[in-house]
C-alpha cells in the first residue's frame, strides 16, 4: 500500500503534519474562534437573493477584479480607503498566502512574534521561505524596542504582526506597528482577523496606511461577520501592493457566489457588529469569572481567551469534552484557549470550569 512517505514529495514537506483542530460534533464548540451566532435569517435571505441574481450568469467567469466587493470593503473599513487599495481571497489565509507568494519565497524570511497564529510557519513553508520566530515578553506583549531589535537582528523580508494576537488575545499598540514599519526594509503586515472584537476599535493599523506604502492590513469575514463557512478574507494596502498580489492569484479565484454572498452580508454590517458586541460581553465575562475562580486568564481583545493557571490542560480538556464542551489546547504550558460562545454556551463553560476548579 502506498503511503505519503513513498511519494516523491518535496523534501521540505516530508514529516510535516497538516494544520487542523479536531472536528468533533459536540453541543458547545469553543475551539476554533468562530462566531457563535448563526447568520441571522433576514441576512441569510438577502444573501440568497443576491446569489440568485448572480446564478444565471454562472456560465461566465466571475468578475476577476471583484469591483463591487472591493467597493463594499472600502466603504465598510472607512479611513478614506479606495477600492484600488482592497484585495480579497477565499479566507484571509489565502490573502496571507498571496502576500508571501508575492513578497516572500525561497531565500527570503518571515518574522513573527511567538506564540502566534500557527498557520504562519506553514504558509512560509509552503512558499519555501525561512520562518523566524521571535519570542514575546512573558505576558505576551511586544514593545517598540523589541520590534526594532528583532528587525535589526534578523533583517526579515516580511514581518507578520498579529493583533489581536491568536492564541493569546493580546492587542499591540500602534506605536509597535509604527516601529516595525519604520525599521523594516520589507513588508509589514498586521493581521487584524479579530479587530472588531477589540476593546478600542479605533486602534487599527488602517489609520497608518497612508504613511507607509509597505504596510498591509488583513482582515476576515470569518469572525465578525459569522462567515467562516463561506471563506472571505481581505486586505487593505497601497494600490501598488494590490498590483503585486494580482501577479500570484489564480485567475477568477473568487467565485461569483462568494462575491455575491459577501457583498450582501456587508450590507448588514450594523446587525453583524451588534452580535460582536454580545460576544465581547461574553469574552469579558469569561475573563472576570475565571479570574474569580482562581484561574489566570490573559487580557483579550479577541473573541477568545487564553486561560492560564490550568494545572493539567489535557485533563481539563477531556473533562470539558465529557461535558460536551470543546476547547483548544494550543500547547502552551498550563493554558487552554476558549472561544467566547453565546450567553448560554458561555454559562455552560463557566459552570463546568467552576465544577472542575482551578487546582
Ligand atoms: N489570522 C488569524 C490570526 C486567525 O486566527 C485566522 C483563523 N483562525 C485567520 C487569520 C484565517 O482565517 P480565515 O482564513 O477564515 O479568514
Amino acid at each position: 500500500m502506498t503511503s505519503l512517505d513513498d511519494l516523491p514529495i518535496r523534501d521540505d514537506l516530508r514529516g510535516l503534519t497538516p494544520y487542523g483542530a479536531p472536528q468533533l460534533d459536540v453541543p458547545v464548540r469553543l475551539n476554533v474562534n468562530e462566531n457563535a451566532y448563526r447568520v441571522p435569517e433576514a441576512v441569510a435571505l438577502d444573501i440568497v437573493q443576491e446569489i440568485a441574481r448572480a446564478l444565471p450568469d454562472a456560465n461566465r467567469y466571475p468578475d476577476r477584479e471583484f469591483d463591487a466587493l472591493r467597493r463594499a470593503f472600502a466603504d465598510y473599513l472607512g479611513h478614506g480607503l479606495e477600492p484600488a487599495q482592497l484585495w480579497a481571497g477565499n479566507g484571509s489565509n489565502e490573502v496571507l498566502q498571496h502576500v508571501l507568494q508575492a513578497f516572500g519565497g525561497p531565500g527570503r524570511s518571515l518574522l513573527s512574534f511567538t506564540p502566534t497564529y500557527s498557520m504562519y510557519p506553514l504558509l512560509a513553508q509552503g512558499v519555501g521561505m525561512r520562518w523566524v520566530p521571535v519570542p514575546r515578553a512573558a505576558d505576551f506583549t511586544i514593545s517598540p524596542d523589541a520590534v526594532r531589535a528583532a528587525i535589526a537582528e534578523h533583517d526579515p523580508d516580511v514581518v507578520f504582526l498579529c493583533s489581536p494576537n491568536n492564541p493569546t488575545g493580546t492587542a499591540i499598540g500602534l506605536d509597535v506597528v509604527e516601529a516595525a514599519a519604520e525599521a523594516a526594509r520589507g513588508i509589514v503586515l498586521v493581521d487584524e482577523a479579530y479587530a472588531e472584537f477589540a476593546h478600542d476599535r479605533s486602534q487599527t493599523a488602517l489609520s497608518l496606511l497612508d504613511r507607509y506604502p509597505r504596510l498591509l492590513v488583513s482582515r476576515t469575514m470569518s469572525k465578525a461577520f459569522a462567515f467562516a463557512g463561506i471563506r472571505v478574507g481581505y486586505l487593505a494596502a497601497h494600490p501598488a501592493v494590490v498590483d503585486a498580489l494580482r501577479l500570484v492569484r489564480l485567475p477568477y479565484h473568487l467565485s461569483a457566489i462568494t462575491q455575491a454572498a459577501a457583498v450582501a452580508a456587508l450590507r448588514h454590517s450594523d446587525e453583524m457588529l451588534s452580535r460582536v458586541d454580545e460576544l465581547r460581553t461574553q469574552r469579558d465575562r469569561i475573563v472576570d469569572e475565571l479570574t474569580a475562580m482562581g484561574f489566570d486568564p490573559y487580557p483579550s481583545d479577541a473573541n477568545f481567551v487564553l486561560v492560564g493557571g490550568v494545572a493539567d490542560p489535557q485533563a481539563t480538556f477531556r473533562a470539558l469534552l465529557d461535558r460536551g464542551i470543546l476547547v483548544r489546547d494550543v500547547g502552551l504550558p498550563h493554558t487552554l484557549r476558549i472561544t467566547a460562545g453565546t450567553r448560554a454556551e458561555t454559562s455552560a463553560l463557566l459552570a463546568a470550569m467552576a465544577e472542575l476548579g482551578a487546582e
